[in-house]
């Protein structure tokens, strides 16, 4: 399931799109990520010359993750904003080693990404699905509520630090001997 727009379809002046729950566009292509959590995906699509086009726009939704300090499960809260430059998709010849090269040239550093359309559509169920899907956090954990306590569990967080991975082995001091014997001599 996939929800595509016909690039053809989006006026010179260019288009906005007001995507959720109701509305149903992502229903299907974000049920593995949130389920049936409600979603807004507001965008706006526009022509920037005769095959390029300017997509911005934001996610919003929770995904369901486990608080890293207790475990209880809770909705992070996912609030994500996208600039992108849709271009056709490109055919490279085989072994160039400008394949990953984005075609426009002049955009300044940390511009807008690029991604390809293919035969005038676009997949921006695909497209919103990875924003989501890379939104989620490494480490997930409940807000701070107002006392400094975990939000979910109540448990004081403030002047504590908690480790959600194990605990590393407490590295020995290196005596520079030993790093020494390490070295092989070839
Ligand atoms: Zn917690």
């Amino acid at each position: 399931m996939s929800m595509k727009i016909n690039l053809t379809e989006v006026p010179e002046e260019g288009r906005s799109y007001h995507w959720n729950r109701e509305t149903g566009e992502l229903n299907a292509v974000l049920n593995d990520l949130i389920g049936n959590t409600s979603h807004e995906a507001d965008f706006f699509i526009k022509p920037l010359n005769s095959k390029d086009f300017e997509l911005t726009g934001t996610v919003r939704t929770k995904l369901p993750e486990q608080c890293g300090r207790c475990g209880i499960d809770f909705a992070f809260p996912i609030n994500e904003k996208y600039h992108e430059i849709l271009i056709p998709k490109q055919n490279q010849p085989r072994n160039s080693k400008y394949s990953k090269v984005n075609h426009v040239s002049d955009l300044p550093q940390g511009g807008p990404e690029t991604s390809e359309y293919e035969g005038n559509l676009f997949d921006m169920g695909e497209f919103l699905h990875e924003v989501v899907a890379l939104a989620a956090p490494f480490n997930p954990a409940g807000p701070e509520d107002e006392n400094g306590d975990c939000s979910i569990c109540k448990i004081p967080v403030k002047g504590r630090s908690f480790s959600y991975d194990e605990k590393m082995p407490e590295e020995k001091p290196q005596n520079p001997f030993n790093v020494l014997k390490n070295i092989k001599l070839n």
